[in-house]
């Protein structure tokens, strides 16, 4: 697949990991002054400029952000990749020429500077931007508001990442999903949600050839604080995109590249632009369920317990020295029949001991289990994840 080959060779490799900051994509947005414009939107409540990139002179306006929670920069990577792919001069030459002269692409490619200097999900006053959407009491919230207002877009592409925990009923972890937000509690179809379905369903026929089974949509309840919900209802087609777990990708250097593909696909620079797609294909996605743990140790015997059970770990990302710690905590404990993890082992109906040699509680930190008869070691977290 060409493209594939094009992005292995020449995705944004200066940006990488979890942990992305302004100060990382300042030098990046530095090197395009000549190819886009690049300017200041607005600035954060700690008073640190929140970058807004314009691409093209097309009459299609099309408003995107990413980073509107901190703690979420893997559709920032791809947008970069996207900048980059835009900025070469070697392939898809026609296509980039039609692109710029179809569409303006306005983009704050980091929304919530606080935050991700934090690595927080809220904002420097620990308000959720996409709970603010009514309110617009923060700074963030209005700049993003303004831009809204004043552009006149035509889509808006609301760009986010979901946690490890989701997964699809097919057993498969939702690597990406999507969502066409309601517009009231009832989910009425108006024509803005069609064509945000459309076009979901446009990027999923792309990214079912990478990764079949794994793209899904999100949970469709109404709530009106939240910002793809409010413009969604002022009528313009706006989609939610989830950048989520594949494999043992913790850094999501995957999943940005497929967002890469979906950031294409939207655009038609790959798949088939042809064809308007019948939203009502959107339903044939799967939908999120709240069903995947990071490691799960099945068939061990737990203190005080007769029959084996599982037990299901999941990651906290703490922030450590610039970089992510994955720390390991207990989830869940039970026959855990209807999760999965994205790393499984069977404990072969041993009984187990932690580190702390208290009885496993739901919330510990837990980063070693032993086995209590010889000691050895059945999961130590350096061998589930590494950074
Ligand atoms: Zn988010």
């Amino acid at each position: 697949m060409e493209i594939a080959h094009w992005y292995a060779n020449h995705f944004e490799s200066r940006i990488a990991g979890r942990y992305i900051t302004l100060e990382h994509i300042t030098t990046l947005l530095d090197g395009y002054a000549l190819n886009f414009e690049i300017s200041v939107g607005g600035y954060s409540e700690l008073g640190q400029p929140i970058p807004y990139v314009k691409i093209g002179k097309g009459p299609n306006i099309v408003l995107g952000w990413s980073q509107m929670h901190g703690n979420e920069s893997t559709t920032t990577k791809a947008l970069f990749d996207f900048f980059k792919f835009l900025a070469q001069k070697d392939f898809f030459q026609a296509e980039i020429s039609k692109f710029l002269n179809t569409y303006t692409f306005c983009v704050f490619p980091m929304l919530n500077p606080d935050g991700s200097k934090r690595y927080t999900r809220e904002n420097a006053n620990n308000i959720d931007l996409n709970r603010d959407a009514q309110a617009l009491s923060q700074k963030e919230s209005q700049c993003l508001r303004n831009a809204f207002e004043t552009l006149h877009p035509s889509l808006c592409l609301n760009l986010h990442d979901q946690r490890s925990i989701y997964g699809f009923k097919n057993g498969k972890p939702a690597t990406v999903s999507f969502l066409s937000p309601a517009v009231n509690k009832s989910r009425t179809l108006t024509n803005a949600r069609k064509i945000a379905m459309q076009e979901i369903v446009k990027m999923n026929t792309v990214l079912q050839q990478f990764i079949p089974g794994q793209v899904g949509r999100y949970d469709d309840s109404f709530n009106e604080a939240c910002v793809g919900d409010t413009f969604q209802k002022a009528g313009v087609p706006t989609i939610l995109f989830e950048a989520g777990h594949h494999e043992q990708d913790y850094q999501r250097e995957k999943t940005r590249e497929y967002i890469f593909y979906a950031l294409l696909s939207l655009f038609d620079f790959i798949g088939n632009s042809e064809n308007r797609p019948d939203y009502s294909s959107y339903f044939d996605l799967p939908e999120n369920l709240a069903n995947y743990n990071d490691f799960i140790l099945r068939n061990v015997k737990l203190q005080g317990e007769n029959k084996p059970l599982s037990v299901a770990i999941q990651f906290d990302e703490v922030l450590e020295n610039d970089k992510i710690r994955f720390s390991p905590i207990v989830n869940a404990i039970g026959n855990l029949r209807h999760k999965f993890g994205h790393r499984e082992k069977n404990g072969e109906g041993r009984e187990i001991l932690t580190n702390s040699e208290d009885k496993l509680t739901i919330g510990e930190n837990i980063s070693e289990i032993y086995d209590k008869l010889d000691y050895s070691i059945i999961y130590f977290k350096k061998t589930c994840v590494f950074i």
